[in-house]
């Protein structure tokens, strides 16, 4: 099991800096076990129960690192700094956004897109998941300009799918109609715009997009845009 002095710990998740983890600390903010912590430089073993025996000012501690959030992502956030616009991140509590390692999203979804996100400090586990190598599969509903004429399965299905300015074809996608106007894409790649660009590559034109599943894993009944929480290690699972 590792080990960390107090005060490092709590800072790399975003409390504060060391010194004011020190002062938190002589003012009894600091709790384990029942017990005060009153001298931040001690060490202490980071066991994956530790939110559950640590309050800091009267509540639980944080999830520690190697965390996988699952977040519906409104309508109108950005998954990018470089984007204008509330960024997803403001979402999750404010001093998230001080820790290290970082909380980044598992691949993007555009400002105009809802559904399911995943959000992660597991370098690791980003990486399995956006691989290409890996060909985890994505599902999108999406609400169409025009009717579907019955031949874009056909197209999507192909592998000879090139997308404008792209050299490669598109890995085969599936694609269930739902009505005239909505139908399901799962895809295998995470190209820019992919979706939105496959269905105009066909004449149409997507006026909705939602994720609803990355591998196995559904966006949970009930939970609304915008809200979020923590995946269970079963969940994660479910990805892959
Ligand atoms: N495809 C898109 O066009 N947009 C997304 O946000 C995701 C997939």
């Amino acid at each position: 099991v590792p080990s960390s002095r107090v005060d490092k710990l709590l800072s790399s998740m975003g409390y504060g800096s060391r010194s004011e983890m020190a002062r938190m600390a002589k003012a009894g903010g600091i709790v384990l076990d029942g017990a005060e912590v009153a001298d931040a430089s001690q060490r202490i073993a980071v066991t994956p129960d530790l939110p559950l025996r640590m309050q800091i000012d009267g509540a639980p501690l944080d999830p520690l690192a190697g965390l996988v959030i699952l977040l519906n992502k409104p309508l109108g956030m950005t998954c990018s700094h470089k984007e204008d616009g509330p960024l997803v991140y403001d979402i999750l509590p404010g001093r998230w956004r001080e820790r290290d390692p970082a909380i980044s999203t598992i691949g993007r979804l555009d400002k105009q897109t809802s559904g399911l996100l995943l959000l992660t400090d597991d370098g690791a586990l980003l990486h399995r998941v956006i691989s290409p190598k890996r060909h985890i599969s994505k599902t999108y509903r999406a609400r169409l300009a025009r009717p579907l004429s019955g031949a874009e399965g056909g197209v999507f299905a192909s592998g000879r799918l090139m997308l404008e300015g792209e050299e490669k074809p598109l890995a085969p996608a599936a694609l269930e109609i739902v009505s005239e106007t909505e139908a399901l894409l799962t895809v295998t790649e995470g190209r820019y715009h992919q979706v939105r660009r496959m269905f105009a590559a066909v004449g149409n034109h997507v006026t909705d997009l939602h994720r609803e599943r990355i591998g196995g894993l559904g966006l949970p009944d009930g939970l609304a845009a915008g809200q979020w929480r923590l995946l269970t290690q079963a969940e994660i699972a479910l990805i892959f």
